[in-house]
């Protein structure tokens, strides 16, 4: 079962205002570098015995994680506790989260050990896809960059991804400059991977602002077909397809690493074998070609009448494109797409690229050869989506590969 982002829990101590705090267990709180008020000391250890939160509020820590029976001594030493949390282990040390008064909330935005992590910087978009997972909000959410770049201060140093989404990322303009230096300057070893339409930067100007970004990030822009009046009506924004064609030139240009991506649906399939050759034709510079399978949430529920297709049909249509491109030399991932729904020779393509928290197993999986490997369906994902095909892969099937 996918683990939630979200739970709630018993605040005391706590001002009105939400907080970010790194959950740390004592030991690597001791030894830790990261800022003390801005750590939260894990005690739900019961191995850990007796610690005396009065030691830790001398000590500067700013919050503890604790069990009811910390109560007392927490509230007389002034150092504020977070206990009887809903489910128990949604917060465990090494993460990052935001502790909201208000309602009791506790969000988890970084997980250490998680198979991806995002900062989602913006809810706003200057597209409108049709298959949007994450419907764009038009409210201005400004206030998320100061948090981000505190966020980014207590990831993980030795993080080896992280993940920059939205909303577009690009409408925050200097803002994203701003995130992009903080990156660089507090998580010099990690490489960021930023979900972007690319639009924006069709503007030159732009572009120069994004430097920190180069040699260490990789921009992941959508096509969604060859031919503009295709990719317009599924972005549903006039003049996005040359928009994003001339932005992904102009970033290349500038020493900037691409990735173009595609989601398979049943306005884009028809196009992905003309996709191919485009890409192969015209984009050969970009790094990775990502082709993916849809993810049933947002628009892409209320689209279902013009999305859908049969997982299968899309699996193969992918399983070609991504061939002909890996022919060429290009690097090429299937994401999203269970292996029983892909021709055998496409299975060293497909990636298990779902998000853990969101990501999950039918029935039929259960005696899967190829359980292990095999992105499954992201959680949302009921029996009407995932179609009549899947079925478990058997051992001597594996073996012919
Ligand atoms: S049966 Fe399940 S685990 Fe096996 S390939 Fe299909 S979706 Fe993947």
């Amino acid at each position: 079962m996918s683990l939630p982002l979200h739970t709630f829990a018993t605040l005391q101590g706590f001002g009105p205002h939400a907080r970010l705090l790194k959950a740390l267990s004592l030991r690597e709180a001791l030894k830790s570098s990261f800022p003390p008020p801005s750590v939260a000391v894990d005690l739900r250890d019961p191995g850990l015995g007796d610690v005396d939160p009065a030691a830790l509020a001398g000590a500067g820590y700013g919050a503890v994680v604790g069990m009811p029976g910390h109560g007392a001594a927490s509230a007389a030493a002034g150092l504020p506790l977070v206990h009887s949390l809903r489910r128990d282990d949604v917060v465990a040390p090494g993460d990052v989260v935001r502790v909201e008064p208000k309602g009791s909330r506790i969000s988890v935005l970084y997980r250490r050990g998680a198979n991806s992590n995002s900062l989602f910087v913006t809810e706003r978009c200057n597209s409108l896809c049709l298959m949007c997972s994450q419907p764009p909000r038009p409210d201005d959410d400004g206030w998320r960059l100061d948090e981000l770049i505190d966020l980014v201060g207590l990831i993980d140093p030795d993080l080896s991804m992280l993940g920059v989404t939205g909303g577009e990322p690009t409408l925050l303009g200097r803002g994203l400059t701003r995130l992009l230096e903080a990156t660089r300057a507090k998580l010099p070893s990690t490489r960021l991977h930023i979900l972007s339409n690319g639009r924006l930067f069709h503007d030159a100007q732009l572009v120069e602002r994004m430097a920190a970004a180069v040699g260490r990030a990789t921009w992941a822009i959508p096509l969604y077909a060859d031919i503009a009046r295709v990719h317009d009506h599924v972005v549903q924004a006039p003049e996005a397809f040359e928009e994003t064609l001339e932005g992904i030139h102009n970033l290349a240009e500038h020493g900037h690493a691409i990735e173009v991506r595609f989601v398979a649906h049943a306005l884009t399939v028809p196009r992905l074998q003309g996709l191919a050759e485009f890409i192969w034709r015209n984009l050969p510079f970009v790094e990775h070609v990502a082709l993916m399978g849809l993810e049933p949430m947002g628009f892409t529920r209320r689209n279902r009448d013009v999305l859908w297709i049969d997982p299968a049909e899309a699996g193969k249509a992918v399983a070609n494109a991504a061939e002909y491109l890996a022919r060429r030399g290009m690097t090429v991932s299937i994401y999203n797409t269970p292996l029983c729904l892909l021709p055998k020779v496409a299975w060293p393509l497909a990636r298990r690229s779902i998000s853990d928290w969101k990501q999950d197993y039918a029935p039929e999986c259960e005696p899967c050869s190829m359980r292990d490997g095999c992105s499954g369906f992201f959680s949302s994902a009921d029996l009407s989506w995932r179609g009549k095909d899947i079925r478990p892969i058997r051992d001597h099937e594996v073996m012919t590969v």
